[in-house]
């Protein structure tokens, strides 16, 4: 029998509520018999896969490598860098037994590995002949919640840090800027997420960094989503784990560190930013299937399957990602929309009478339903040649829709009331003037539940729009995830 489709409620109504039936009914996620996880299943880990290695690719482009280092931290290693440990603290999970033996020092789970990678970084750094250390390591982290949304807050999460040590402060600020960049390229590039670069204001700062530097996304609901962070940790971990090297000139320094990180949550950016009351639209650069095949079955389909059967292979050799979906049991509408739904970016839809034309129909994703363009013929021996044509066109007018509307919801602004008007109204990244000032922030928090997106240089005003203070920074305020 036929299964049905169950039906996303629509995304404009409720973003939370489309987001969780999209991602556990295009089956990225499943919820897992433990608290704050969730399952990755396999089209979820196709979509980190295709970010994975779109990352990866440009890290090794920048001269880094890639090792892995252990899962759990003794306390008494975690505990010397005091700011970070006081940051991370809340969320660490500890480990207190082996076996049926109680351990005589706590384990932390990893909340992130600055910790027990700068233990070995002391080891392997002697000279300036060792430095710079570029490495990154793929991993899972763990940091507490109590709450679960897919992509977004989840007590373990995949996600890749960079570790770097560095002889000058010089050159692990150009690092950090060149990640950062690396990250901008991949959300906008890749992912068709555009974004805003800048720096954390001091509360947003990571746990022990000198400068954090991120880059903010806008969902549909107004809200900013960061998704990806840069850190100058100067030489405060090269202090706290022993990292010093003789300079060119014989005397003992300490090495400036960086780390860098981007996580799962980058997709649940992605999602959110495409999807429409359809389910999912997956750019085709991220996409883990780009063109599904969908046969049309009317009578004698032995031409038909063979012709299906062809096409596939074409595809296949033109090293296109494509699925030819020819299970018995479901209709051809049924399979739409469910390919609909799981945001894949082409479908060709191939009957009788279109082999009979010697054409496929090619229908897109990113367009609506009966909108210009979403249909149309194409013959069959020029469809393979075709298609990379087309996913472009896909992927950039994925870009366009969300750049759009990022432009149409930043607004920039000197009037204090319309700005704390603005932000208690979600109304996007609201642009202004400001001071620099944690005290000014928290005021802003307080009134409207928004904080510092990130902040750039220099003002554009003299006064700082919420407080009237002497304006230092220009900065993106927002309500975020
Ligand atoms: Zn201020």
């Amino acid at each position: 029998m036929e299964r049905t489709l169950e039906r996303i409620p629509p995304k404009s109504a409720d973003l939370s509520e489309w987001y969780q039936a999209a991602c556990y009914q295009a089956e990225l996620v499943s919820q897992a018999p433990v608290r704050g996880c969730l399952v990755l299943r396999p089209y979820g880990y196709g979509l980190w896969e295709r970010l994975q290695a779109e990352l990866d690719r440009r890290f090794k482009e920048t001269g880094h490598e890639n090792a892995y280092f252990p899962l759990l931290i003794p306390e008494s290693l975690l505990t010397r860098e005091a700011e970070h440990v006081e940051g991370f603290a809340p969320e660490v999970a500890w480990v207190t037994e082996g076996g049926s033996e109680k351990l005589t020092e706590r384990l932390a789970i990893r909340p992130t590995s600055e910790v027990i990678i700068g233990v070995m970084y002391a080891e392997w750094i002697q000279s300036y002949r060792d430095l710079p250390v570029l490495i990154n390591q793929w991993a899972n982290v763990m940091r507490w919640e109590k709450r679960t949304r897919p992509f977004l807050r989840t007590a373990e999460f995949l996600w890749q840090e960079g570790h770097t040590a560095h002889a000058t402060e010089q050159e692990a600020a150009e690092e950090v800027a060149r990640m950062l960049e690396v990250y901008r390229e991949v959300a906008e590039d890749v992912c068709a997420v555009p974004v805003y670069k800048g720096e954390k204001s001091s509360s947003e700062r990571f746990a022990g960094a000198n400068h954090t530097y991120s880059i903010e996304a806008l969902m549909p609901d107004g809200r900013a989503l960061q998704s990806a962070t840069s850190h100058e940790l100067g030489q405060n971990f090269a202090r706290a784990y022993d990292i010093t090297f003789a300079a060119e000139d014989q005397t003992q320094q300490h090495a400036w560190t960086t780390s860098w990180g981007m996580s799962w949550r980058m997709l649940g950016a992605l999602i959110m930013t495409h999807g429409d009351d359809r389910g999912l639209r997956i750019p085709p650069r991220m996409a883990p299937v780009e063109v599904v095949i969908v046969p049309i079955p009317r009578g004698d389909t032995t031409a038909l399957d063979a012709a299906a059967k062809s096409l596939h292979e074409q595809c296949k050799a033109a090293g296109l990602r494509v699925r030819l979906d020819d299970r018995p049991g479901q209709s051809p509408g049924y399979k739409f929309n469910e390919w609909d739904m799981r945001g894949v970016p082409i479908r060709l839809e191939l009957g009788n009478r279109d082999l009979e034309a010697g054409v496929v129909t090619l229908v897109r994703r990113d367009k609506a339903v009966k909108e210009d363009g979403q249909k149309q013929q194409v013959p069959l021996n020029e469809i393979v040649a075709f298609i990379p044509t087309m996913l472009e066109q896909i992927q950039h007018n994925l870009f366009a829709q969300a750049k759009t509307f990022l432009q149409d919801h930043t607004i920039a602004t000197l009037d204090r009331d319309e700005f704390i008007r603005l932000l208690k109204e979600r109304a996007g990244m609201i642009d202004v003037p400001w001071c620099g000032d944690p005290a000014c922030e928290v005021a802003v928090k307080d009134a409207t539940g928004a904080t510092t997106r990130n902040l750039r240089q220099p003002a554009r005003a003299e006064r700082c729009v919420p407080c009237g203070e002497p304006a230092r920074y220009q900065a993106y305020f927002a309500q975020s995830y």
